[in-house]
């Protein structure tokens, strides 16, 4: 025989010293003022909660509950999956001297076959509070909160117009980012690349790139791909994306994912710099009006034309600019809200300080998206700077 009791008679245990209520003596007593937490993780309460739980995972309830209910004597009602999570919970809650504390048996399964009132895709106290100054805005909400945290969007170079667009698109609680590239921290880079420290210097940019963003977002997923973008590489790294930013330092890099973007019906914000001035416009596919990459510049510039990447100068706060205005169009793109920049080519001119507005009609003759167009497959250009990153 052992003293070690089985999983069974733990609970048994557990049980007499927690207090547990059905689901319908909990609604009842929620319509009168008790607090229900849903102590379930958040990948499990996306598919469902109780109406008006509050979602505090198990893993952080001891470090947030005081955020959330600081008076100890609340009646206080805790909710999981299948009623067990949700007495150590309780037990755990107890511990910090909450009185009136009680585990629904059954958890959310029994919430579900009592048929009591659900509500799907609900925020937990983190997210709630981490978004809150933009869930504000009615354009946003709580709806485009929760369709950021489902949309997946790729970065093409971790550099200087990448750096900025990604720090704020992993703020904004995008839930998923790529970052593609196969470069490392230089120090010459540090003046542009905001996302990257001096201690990371050598380092691959992209995965120097996902520390920094998951300091600032820990809910965010970060996919890190070390690759350099090329034709037989450019569909797959693109695919089960929502959205392209565009932060590519070379025009190689850009046919390619203009093409690719066309085939894949994958909206790209585009931009680059050169010195003191940027351009920036979305080419969005899935609408018949939008231009696409090559109505701007339809053919690739000879390898003379093109200028030297590491002869180019850059003021650091250029692609910062620039990167930025990526991001918002990025947001707008998947919040689908406000004008977007379709059709209209933007450039900015840092020492004017001047913002000028071109229209970009869709050409019929672009040999991208025109009439005549043909796709022969994928072509890697020798990689010719276009002085941005
Ligand atoms: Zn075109």
């Amino acid at each position: 025989m052992t003293d070690t009791p089985n999983r069974d008679q733990w609970l048994a245990a557990l049980r007499e010293r927690i207090n547990e209520v059905s689901p319908a003596e909990a609604f009842g007593r929620q319509a009168a003022g008790a607090l229900l937490i849903d102590v379930r993780e958040d990948a499990e309460r996306t598919s469902g909660t109780p109406v008006g739980a509050h979602g505090l995972s198990r893993s952080f309830l001891e470090l947030r509950i005081e955020a959330l209910e600081p008076v100890r004597s609340r009646d206080i009602l805790l909710l999981c999956g299948s009623g067990q999570r949700s007495l150590l919970a309780a037990e755990a809650l107890q511990r910090l001297g909450y009185t009136r504390v009680s585990s629904v048996a059954g958890g959310f399964h029994a919430w579900k076959a009592a048929a009591l009132p659900t509500v799907v895709g609900a925020m937990d106290v983190d997210a709630a509070e981490r978004y809150s100054r933009q869930m504000l805005l009615p354009q946003v909400g709580e709806a485009g909160q929760a369709t950021l945290a489902q949309s997946r969007v790729v970065i093409i170079g971790v550099g200087g117009l990448g750096s900025p667009a990604m720090l704020y698109l992993a703020a904004a609680g995008v839930g998923h980012l790529t970052l593609i590239d196969d470069d490392r921290v230089e120090r010459s880079n540090l003046h542009r690349q905001v996302v990257h420290t001096d201690s990371r210097v050598g380092m691959p940019k992209a995965e120097s790139a996902r520390m920094t963003l998951l300091a600032l977002n820990p809910r965010i997923t970060v996919d890190v791909r070390l690759e350099r973008l090329q034709a037989d590489n450019v569909e797959d790294l693109l695919r089960g994306h929502h959205l392209v930013v565009d932060g590519a330092d070379n025009f190689a890099t850009r046919y390619l994912l203009a093409a690719a973007t066309r085939r894949l019906s994958l909206p790209m914000v585009y931009a680059a710099i050169e010195r003191f001035t940027g351009q920036v416009s979305v080419f969005d596919p899935r609408n018949d009006t939008s231009p696409c990459y090559r109505c701007l510049f339809p053919e690739p510039p000879s390898a003379a034309d093109a200028p030297n990447c590491s002869e180019a100068g850059v003021l650091g706060v250029l692609p910062g600019v620039v990167g930025l205005l990526q991001a918002t169009e990025a947001l707008k793109m998947l919040l689908d809200m406000g004008e977007k920049l379709i059709g209209r080519l933007l450039t900015y001119d840092a020492l004017l300080m001047r913002f000028r507005e071109l229209r970009l009609p869709r050409d019929p003759e672009c040999p991208g998206c025109g009439a005549h167009a043909h796709f022969a497959g994928y072509v890697d250009l020798e990689r010719m700077c276009s002085a941005a990153g």
